[in-house]
């Protein structure tokens, strides 16, 4: 049997085949025909190669996700193992494999808050649907049918099936659909940036945690199910989150009898320098969706932890009528175990609060200081926004329309670093193992690529 190669077609008659059979998400399609896409052929450490043999710096970690970096054996090894011993079976009918229970005695382990009941599920989206249909069968099995209403942010982002979206608050979310659903509510981020200079970002943290307790007192409290939050957002630009703000939340959260969801998909499993977000920001949550970094992304695997209180209602709720066929899929576990030892045995957790965070805002923020086109740098851990604009000392935002994350983007690619654009900033969330000379290199391709844009911009 041969192994399909990517030297067994040329790049256009990949491209050609993508562009006549496969659909893209998150993609203009017609735009995709025009360039075509890139065929990316393998990877190693921080870095990917395309089927041209140019090699990236991986600013992204693919999505937010392979925290270890690529090409670890062993976890492909434990990939061929467990397939060899059993690819494949459920979890609904009082069945159970032993890479499950092993993850999950894992998770409890590192969870904070008493979160030590585990949901698996295969995605973030799926996760966070999750939680919506646990957190309302909680209510109503207490007696409370009422409480209903989710609260979320603005910017907000927890996946792309129809209760996710809903959840979330990016705007380039809702154009496809009517969404969101009803009974999804939103209220302010707590980013001050844009506010002006006047505005320190405790202050207007406090104003945005706040808006929390004047939606809910306008829904009702007796309306009002949950309240969900990323614990830094990650996909609608990177905001960390304001001293004093959770703390706000949380108070309002328990005098409302609101639950409170954290949404680590992104945050958890390092990257904001502790295990979860939740430790950085000292946030208790009821539950908490965690997808992304469980597996650095090798194989998609999902889990919803929920604490005492809420697993006790529901487990005398009757049968949770709810679950996927791949809940729990033993591969996916198996890969998780071992990327939790890898992240444990390495001390990666470490390695990013200590050394490679501290390095990296250091060298984001010296380029800041000297670029013309950089107005805010903000983060925390190994995720990062910088923020361009038409005018530093005024805070004058570039016309949308000129595109100029966009034009950053295209110029960091041509310098070999992937980036992301949001809005009109760029995004980085570099693999957690990232050294300090491989943050040099992805800080002298980010200032060349600034440059190159700037030169565009006039
Ligand atoms: C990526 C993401 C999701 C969705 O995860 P998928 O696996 O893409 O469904 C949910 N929440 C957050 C915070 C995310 O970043």
């Amino acid at each position: 049997m041969s192994t399909l190669s990517a030297s067994s077609r040329t790049t256009s008659e990949w491209q050609q085949l993508d562009h006549a059979h496969q659909v893209h998400p998150f993609t203009d399609q017609k735009a995709l025909h025009g360039r075509g896409v890139r065929v990316i052929t393998g990877a190693q450490g921080v870095y990917i190669w395309d089927s041209e043999g140019n090699r990236f710096l991986d600013g992204m970690a693919g999505l937010w996700c392979v925290n270890v970096g690529y090409g670890r054996k062993e976890l492909t090894q434990a990939v061929q193992r467990q397939m060899e011993e059993l690819p494949y079976y459920n979890n609904f009918f009082q069945t159970a494999n032993v890479s499950q229970i092993e993850l999950a005695r894992m998770l409890a382990e590192l969870t904070p808050n008493g979160l030590r009941h585990f949901i698996y599920s295969s995605s973030g989206s799926e996760a966070n649907d999750t939680v919506v249909r646990l957190v309302r069968h909680y209510w109503a099995t207490l007696g409370k049918p009422t409480k209903r209403v989710f609260i979320g942010r603005t910017l907000a982002y927890h996946g792309s099936t129809l209760a996710a979206v809903s959840l979330g608050g990016m705007p380039n979310m809702r154009g496809m659909d009517r969404v969101p659903l009803p009974e999804f509510e939103h209220i302010i981020h707590p980013h001050a940036y844009w506010q002006g200079e006047g505005v320190t970002k405790e202050s207007y943290g406090l104003k945005a945690a706040r808006a929390l307790e004047e939606k809910i007192l306008e829904l009702g409290a007796d309306n009002v199910a949950a309240f969900i939050g990323e614990p830094a957002q990650g996909a609608g630009g990177v905001f960390e989150a304001p001293a004093g703000y959770w703390a706000e939340i949380q108070r309002i959260c328990k005098k409302h009898d609101v639950l409170l969801v954290a949404d680590e998909v992104i945050c958890g499993f390092g990257r904001t320098g502790q295990w979860f977000g939740s430790h950085t920001y000292d946030i208790a949550p009821d539950l908490m969706s965690m997808a992304k970094g469980l597996s650095s992304g090798y194989l998609p695997i999902s889990a919803v932890a929920m604490t005492d209180r809420i697993f006790d209602v529901i487990a005398g709720g009757g049968p949770i009528a709810h679950g996927y066929t791949y809940s729990g899929h033993p591969t996916a576990c198996a890969v998780a175990i071992a990327n939790l030892n890898i992240m444990k045995r390495e001390r990666i957790v470490d390695h990013v609060r200590e050394t490679a965070s501290p390095y990296f805002f250091q060298k984001l923020q010296e380029l800041a200081q000297r670029h013309p086109l950089i107005g805010e740098v903000r983060g925390v851990g190994l995720m990062a926004a910088v923020q361009l604009v038409r005018d530093k000392q005024k805070r004058i935002p570039f016309d949308a329309k000129q595109e100029p994350a966009i034009k950053c983007r295209e110029a960091c690619l041509s310098e070999g670093l992937i980036v992301r654009a949001v809005g009109e900033a760029v995004v980085l969330s570099p693999p957690l193992i990232i050294t300090r000379d491989e943050i040099d290199e992805l800080i002298g391709k980010l200032s060349a690529g600034l440059d190159q844009a700037a030169a565009q911009l006039g």
